[in-house]
């Protein structure tokens, strides 16, 4: 259909790409909201861009503090409910709610404590759990803090990147250890460093924190046999649990990847709620599978606006242009009624 598109349609769709921004307060309007949750994901936060400077961590997606905070303004003033992954369980109704979840374990998480507080706002924070008890650097910071002390560019480091994340973490492991030594798996700062034990027992006395598995060694879950994949989650689950005394119904797959057998593995382990980074909307009633997917957002490092996008309403620049024509013509319509 996209070939069959005349000049003008495609000139109004790159409008829209362009500028529907714009076209928010209007479509928010029309468009009732209240059927869905918007669930995002974060990584680190920074405490203010003069950090990210600092190279001590891979400032890709990573937020600064006052973007964290205008983000859930954002979302409060327009009407969205902020819920844990644990409120997935009470039956949704009324909404619009959005989610706020972090992935990994990031001790710099905690910057974010004094906002969630201020706002009353809940968030999940998904660990790896082998990061978290042997206080170990993320590989993907690794490569990034030592290749770009080596003044390598960016397309280079992000290629080593995607290159290693088709293997397994003890390949992963060898690599780092052969290519930068054993010290490189000592965080630099409070930047770079996994949450310890300690901190995920009580983060903060807070009561707005949840903790949900990550896998234990951050394992892209679609290397590994199923066997494997179920050691991964347990293995986690069991340490959240001894540390947290309750025991994780949510998992959120690292780098996003999964198949069927990873699915069958988490339902099997007796998972409620499997996070993904498919960027969507959740309809609500959420499925009552025994093993709901739930889509993320990756957390938007631009303009606060943004989130206002139209994709917040589950169009693209094309559905949206469709809409919009067809608005057009049968306003078109109605005012013929009334010459
Ligand atoms: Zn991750």
């Amino acid at each position: 259909m996209k070939s069959l598109r005349t000049k003008v349609d495609r000139f109004g769709v790159s409008f829209i790409e362009r500028f529907g921004g714009f076209l928010n307060p209007l479509l928010l309007e029309l468009k009732k909201e209240n059927n869905q949750l918007l669930s995002f994901y974060f990584h680190g936060l920074f405490e203010s861009s003069q950090q990210k400077e600092l190279h001590h961590i891979d400032p890709q997606n990573n937020m600064t503090l006052k973007q964290f905070d205008d983000f859930i303004d954002y979302f409060q003033n327009h009407n969205y409910k902020f819920i844990a992954p644990e409120d997935l369980n009470s039956g949704l109704e009324n909404g619009p709610y959005a989610m706020i979840t972090f992935d990994d374990g990031y001790f710099n998480n905690m910057l974010a404590v004094d906002i969630l507080n201020k706002y009353k706002v809940p968030a999940a924070i998904f660990i790896s759990t082998r990061n978290i008890s042997e206080n170990k650097s993320y590989w993907w910071d690794i490569i990034y803090k030592y290749r770009a002390q080596q003044g390598v560019s960016i397309e280079k480091i992000r290629d080593e990147q995607k290159y290693l994340k088709s293997f397994k973490h003890s390949a992963i492991d060898d690599y780092i250890l052969k290519n930068f030594g054993k010290e490189a798996f000592i965080p630099w700062s409070d930047i770079d460093r996994p949450f310890n034990t300690e901190e995920i027992k009580n983060p903060a006395s807070t009561s707005y924190i949840s903790i949900g598995n990550h896998t234990h060694n951050h394992a892209i879950l679609v290397n590994y046999n199923k066997e494997e994949i179920k050691e991964e989650l347990r293995l986690s689950n069991k340490i959240i649990t001894e540390l947290t005394n309750s025991n994780p119904i949510s998992i959120a797959f690292p780098n996003g990847n999964y198949n069927q057998l990873v699915l069958e593995a988490a339902e099997e382990e007796g998972f409620q709620y499997a996070f993904t980074t498919e960027p969507d909307r959740n309809l609500l009633p959420l499925g009552n599978n025994k093993l709901t997917r739930v889509n993320r957002y990756l957390s938007k490092t631009t303009k606060i606006k943004k989130y206002g996008g139209f994709y917040r309403l589950g169009y693209t620049p094309n559905t949206l242009y469709d809409e919009a024509i067809m608005t057009a013509s049968s306003l078109k319509k109605k005012l013929k009624i009334f010459p």
